[in-house]
């Protein structure tokens, strides 16, 4: 038998809508690249309306996006924020964004995180999360986030790690909306 073997690249038109050299300066231009990302899955059919992006926080340099990968590669973990944090460490050859004496890096996302990616937040090593929709406009369209509790959101803030929710929330959220009218696949629903 042949054993599987991964092989995870971003679609295809990564390479015509996303700027690696420019500096994203502000918070809205970090939240609006990660909207970029979910709302290119959405109308060229890579996957679902979820997209991420993880920057240096201090100079606003772009370490990697992430967009939905579930269906495209038969994978139920290829959320958007874990394509982002996968990418960011393979690209900085580190299996943490907090290195010591490293810059420190944070993550945008265009929806709240589910439980697995909020996890995946605690162990990336971001010391920053700010998140668009929330979880009721995931849950409208049958998304699910899975056993997320005040709790969880108190333990990652204890660990250092700040996070901002609702942000830009009904830009991100037009892109849920524009899936549920494509009647694009709900995979975990
Ligand atoms: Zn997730």
């Amino acid at each position: 038998m042949q054993l599987p073997v991964l092989h995870i690249e971003y679609p295809a038109w990564v390479a015509s809508h996303v700027d690696w050299d420019r500096p994203y300066r502000t918070d809205e231009d970090r939240m609006r690249l990660a909207i970029e990302m979910s709302r290119q899955n959405v109308v060229t059919g890579t996957g679902g309306p979820f997209g991420a992006a993880i920057f240096e926080r201090a100079s606003g340099k772009l370490v990697s996006v992430g967009m939905n990968s579930v269906v495209r590669y038969n994978n139920s973990t290829l959320h958007g924020e874990m394509m982002a944090f996968m990418m960011a460490q393979a690209r900085l050859g580190s299996f943490t964004l907090r290195a010591k004496d490293g810059p420190e890096h944070e993550l945008f996302t265009s929806c709240d995180p589910c439980a697995m990616c909020l996890g995946a937040t605690l162990w990336s090593g971001v010391t920053r999360a700010v998140c668009g929709a929330d979880r009721e406009d995931a849950f409208r369209l049958h998304f699910e986030e899975g056993p997320v509790f005040p709790e969880s959101l108190q333990y990652l803030r204890k660990r250092g790690i700040e996070i901002v929710a609702g942000f830009l929330r009904e830009e991100a959220n037009a892109v849920l909306e524009l899936y549920r009218q494509n009647k694009g696949v709900i995979y975990n629903g």
